[in-house]
């Protein structure tokens, strides 16, 4: 595989091949347009940076999600820039912070987005508009050339900040050594070749959207068709179009989609509305014969969701992966069926070096010592990795770098503390395909060690585990695990609950579900402690656009206490 930055990669394809696909009108671009254009944007940047040198530099831009938008993200690396993604969902007040956060030296923008791009920084913002032209506007440090605290990161790269699902988002640097790195390893996982066409419906201010959705596809020269933002109808009629009885010869099958549960989630409940026709070409078009990949991630899949699109696709079963901002892609499950395990998000990824350090003794736990001897209960770990794929800083939070990695004990790097809990398990069966990486025990994800992990009288449950019980049942929907301060336990466990359909009338006399049939039904697949002492049913569980939950927010929507 070369080792090349992913805006010289594009250079090397086929130049008659399609690269992308534009949203909303269809038109499609070559990878030979997409060198040029890359090429010319970089120039037209260089030319424009106030006589700075770019490199290192970070630039933000607002751009809608589609072409342009891969030639401004490419244009920067290949000026050796550091990329800061801005989503327009943003409120002002966050995209000023985070244009602030990084030191911008430029917005970047749409003329879609011009007028947002100017009141963003009309207000409060501490650089001020230098230079202002077309679609882009130039800021001026106060301070003049802000520099790069590490030097390997004068080769750019990409800034994304988290999720802010457990705190303020976090500018994470990813230079490009590092996105090269990660597209490699996702590359040689998935095997995305030129055949491919991925149907790309995420935001793109994400790991997810950005680094397995875009950059890889392209690094591998296959198609990325863009249709955004996300509506269900849309894309089953995207999916269908090659296989309706009079097809449409512009749109080629795709092969390739990655996606968050809850997008499976609304893709599952609109198929029955679908028409006879279409539910036809959408079950050909899953068919694994025709979709050579579906990838689940960003949050826990549940189970039936995978088991429904299993049946509906026609044995297409969902590949679960695990991830995050700092490290792109750490674990996964494998290509072959038999390797996406329920429940697991699989093994480290090629390159990626995992391990789990008990949460109660801090001890690495090594292969073969899963379980507990002395209670003969596995033992949960802390995910930590380390090699190419992991970034190295917080952008100017230098506490937060040293709090999250721990020290260099074997010479060979430091682990970063990825602040997931899991558990490692040999299952039969899996682990025989010839990916070399896809072996050994597997890793299944008990959720956020500052929210997920319940301590209660004693015990350490995992929300994540309960909430896969409670989606078991066919009553429930959605269910979202907490723990609540209790005097008596230290804490309890609590739940927030969508009742299904079935649900609403499955109680006595066709009333709703009660917590008391919740609790009946809960005693014969969880141990008494792990069922929820107390529960919640609400219409809706609050969820970001890429399917997380924020418990600390739920809990205090819920219980006006905090967590
Ligand atoms: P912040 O760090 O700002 O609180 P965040 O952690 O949600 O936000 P991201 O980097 O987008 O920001 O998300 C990474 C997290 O998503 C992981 O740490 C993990 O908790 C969760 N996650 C990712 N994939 C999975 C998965 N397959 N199953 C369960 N959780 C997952
Ligand atoms: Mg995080």
């Amino acid at each position: 595989l070369p080792r090349l930055p992913i805006f010289e990669a594009i250079t090397k394809h086929d130049a008659r091949r399609t690269a992308v696909v534009h949203s909303p009108s269809g038109r499609s671009f070559t990878y030979g347009q997409l060198a040029n254009d890359v090429a010319a944007a970089k120039d037209r940047l260089q030319r424009n940076t106030g006589g700075r040198s770019a490199e290192g530099e970070r630039i933000s831009f607002l751009v809608e999600n589609g072409y342009d938008y891969v030639v401004t993200l490419l244009s920067i690396l290949a000026a050796h820039a550091v990329a800061v993604p801005l989503s327009p969902s943003f409120p002002a007040h966050e995209l000023r912070y985070i244009i602030d956060q990084s030191e911008s030296l430029m917005l970047l923008s749409s003329a879609k987005f011009q007028h947002q791009a100017e009141q963003v920084l009309q207000e409060g913002i501490e650089t001020k508009p230098m230079h202002y032209k077309q679609d882009k506007i130039m800021l001026g440090s106060p301070d003049g050339h802000v520099t790069l605290e590490e030097a390997t990161s004068h080769q750019g790269g990409m800034m994304l900040y988290t999720s802010g699902t457990t705190s303020r988002p976090k500018g994470v640097l990813l230079p490009q050594d590092v996105l090269t790195a990660q597209t490699r390893s996702l590359l040689e996982a998935w095997q995305y070749s030129s055949e491919d066409v991925l149907l790309h419906v995420l935001p793109l201010h994400h790991i997810h959207g950005t680094l397995n959705a875009l950059l890889t596809p392209l690094f591998a020269g296959s198609t990325v068709e863009f249709q955004f933002p996300f509506n269900a109808a849309a894309v089953w009629e995207r999916l269908a179009a090659p296989f309706l009885p009079n097809p449409d010869a512009a749109k080629q099958p795709i092969t390739f989609l990655t996606v968050v549960p809850t997008i499976y989630t609304r893709l599952l409940s609109s198929h029955s509305s679908l028409s006879p026709q279409l539910q036809k070409a959408t079950k050909t078009a899953l068919h694994p014969s025709n979709m050579r990949v579906n990838i689940s991630g960003s949050a826990a899949l549940p189970t039936p969701v995978k088991s429904a699109w299993t049946e509906l696709s026609g044995g297409n079963v969902l590949l679960e992966r695990y991830g995050m901002t700092e490290v792109g892609m750490a674990l996964s499950c494998g290509l072959d069926f038999a390797d996406r395990v329920d429940g697991s998000v699989g093994w480290p990824l090629p390159s990626v070096q995992a391990r789990l350090v008990d949460i109660e003794t801090g001890e690495v736990i090594e292969e073969g010592q899963e379980i507990d001897p002395a209670s003969n209960s596995e033992r949960q770990g802390e995910i930590q990795l380390r090699g190419p794929t992991i970034f190295r800083q917080y952008w100017k939070n230098a506490e937060a770098t040293s709090r999250e990695f721990t020290e260099d004990a074997d010479g060979q790097g430091s682990w970063f503390k990825t602040g997931d809990v899991a558990v490692r398990r040999n299952v039969d069966g899996a682990g025989k395909s010839d990916q070399a990486w896809a072996k050994g025990p597997l890793y299944f994800i008990h959720g956020r060690r500052s929210a997920d992990i319940i301590k209660t009288g004693g015990e350490k449950v995992s929300a994540l585990e309960i909430e896969r019980e409670m989606l078991s049942l066919p009553q429930v929907d959605e269910v979202a695990v907490v723990g609540l301060p209790s005097e008596a336990w230290g804490q309890k466990v609590a739940a927030v609950v969508v009742l299904s359909d079935h649900g609403k009338t499955a109680g006595k006399g066709g009333r709703a579900w009660s917590a008391l049939d919740m609790r009946r039904a809960l005693k014969e697949i969880l141990a008494n402690y792990k069922i929820p002492q107390e529960m919640k049913v609400v219409d809706t569980i609050p969820r970001n656009a890429m399917g997380k939950i924020n418990k600390k927010q739920l809990v205090i929507q819920i219980w006006g206490e905090p967590l």
